[in-house]
């Protein structure tokens, strides 16, 4: 059932997006306007592109190809449970030994460690274990009820005692190492999206594509125009089933829009949802909001911060976006009520025109 919701939940945004991407008076086929969608990285990607006048398209159809190809082998390295890279060092902490970190890798690494201290902890990558207890790792293991407060319990008192940061490996400079961490998983979950969308546009730039928006499941990155005139994006409503599907538009420029929500991998247990978005003071889902959505030209950040400013919540989610050095948010409460910073909320365009408080 809530599997089928969630494919179902991902087909629909992915036309969804589609459809506001095309422009109706061209719905014969533009011939600059190119688009791929496949699934990857546990969602639907859709890659857009829009030729610039005159640009090569069997050139462009060769940058797409490796643009694709890109996304469709990102998860061998940073799946936390695969034989990849990161499933490998996973299984080394699993040993009780100290994993190395490829030089490769490090960056995202650091990354993920430096929005763990700002957002004081509430984004928190070593949270593999936590993930996979509550069955969030694989669609297959969701669980049809919580996990023993035991299991919770040690999960979490694993992720206390485990070291935050990379050190040093024995004998060698400085190449990263980490651990030994009982008990400790990372899970790039929250970031690795971001990171994808934003590597996968570089490229189409670099191949001289300036024009494109790399889709990963609502979380996207655009660049450039279509055309005469901005991309425009939809942002999904949290809680379609109450009439509204679509939470906002926005033409980005430039810029990454990134949602974590409650809405996309959850189960529910006696009339009480429980989703894939953790607490690490708690070891449970995070309560209080239904979705967070950031916009920032750095799509890793956003990914990042989006998941932080869920987990911090209706009362910190401010605090930790200024923590975070993101300044454009949009949150839905609980109970429905949206909340946006003074730089995002004149950008957004409201179906429905719902009351949006601005914070400043
Ligand atoms: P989505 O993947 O649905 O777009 P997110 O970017 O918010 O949403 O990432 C959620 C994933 O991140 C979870 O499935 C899990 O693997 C991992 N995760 C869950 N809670 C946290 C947390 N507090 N900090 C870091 N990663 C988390
Ligand atoms: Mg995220």
């Amino acid at each position: 059932m809530i599997l089928r919701r969630f494919a179902f939940g991902a087909v629909a945004l992915a036309v969804l997006v589609w459809l506001l991407l095309r422009p109706p008076h061209e719905a014969g086929g533009d011939p600059r306007f190119l688009q791929r969608e496949f699934p990857a990285m546990g969602t639907w990607i859709t890659l857009s592109v829009y030729l610039d006048e005159g640009q090569d398209r069997a050139a462009a159809d060769t940058a797409i190809d490796d643009a694709v190809r890109f996304l469709q082998d990102y998860p061998q390295r940073w799946s936390a449970w695969g034989d990849g890279a990161l499933g490998q060092i996973n299984r080394a902490l699993a040993s009780g030994a100290a994993a190395e970190i490829p030089a490769a890798m490090q960056p995202l690494f650091r990354r993920a460690i430096d929005a763990q201290q700002r957002s004081a902890g509430a984004f928190d990558a070593r949270i593999g274990a936590l993930v996979k207890l509550w069955g969030f790792d694989e669609e297959a293991h969701y669980r049809s009820q919580p996990p023993p407060e035991t299991a919770i319990a040690a999960a979490l008192a694993a992720l206390r005692a485990a070291p935050t940061d990379l050190r040093d490996c024995d004998g060698a400079p400085s190449p990263g190492c980490y651990g030994p961490a009982p008990g400790i998983a990372w899970d790039f979950g929250a970031i690795a999206k971001g990171d994808a969308v934003d590597q996968a546009v570089a490229r189409l730039q670099a191949a001289g594509l300036r024009n494109a928006i790399v889709n990963a499941g609502g979380n996207l990155t655009v660049r450039g125009r279509r055309g005469d005139r901005a991309w425009r994006i939809a942002i999904r409503h949290p809680r379609p089933e109450d009439g509204q599907r679509l939470l906002a538009t926005l033409e980005p420029d430039d810029e990454s829009v990134i949602t974590s929500g409650d809405y996309e991998r959850y189960f529910e247990y006696q009339g009480r949802r429980y989703h894939h978005l953790l607490d690490p003071q708690t070891g449970a889902p995070a309560r209080g909001l239904q979705s967070v959505t950031v916009v920032d030209t750095d799509a890793a950040l956003a990914d990042a911060a989006s998941t932080a400013l869920f987990v911090a919540g209706p009362q910190r989610w401010r605090e930790t976006a200024r923590a975070l050095g993101v300044d454009e948010v949009l949150v839905v409460r609980d109970d429905g009520a949206l909340e946006a910073t003074a730089k995002l909320a004149p950008r957004l365009d409201l179906p429905g025109a719902p009351k949006l408080t601005v914070i400043p």
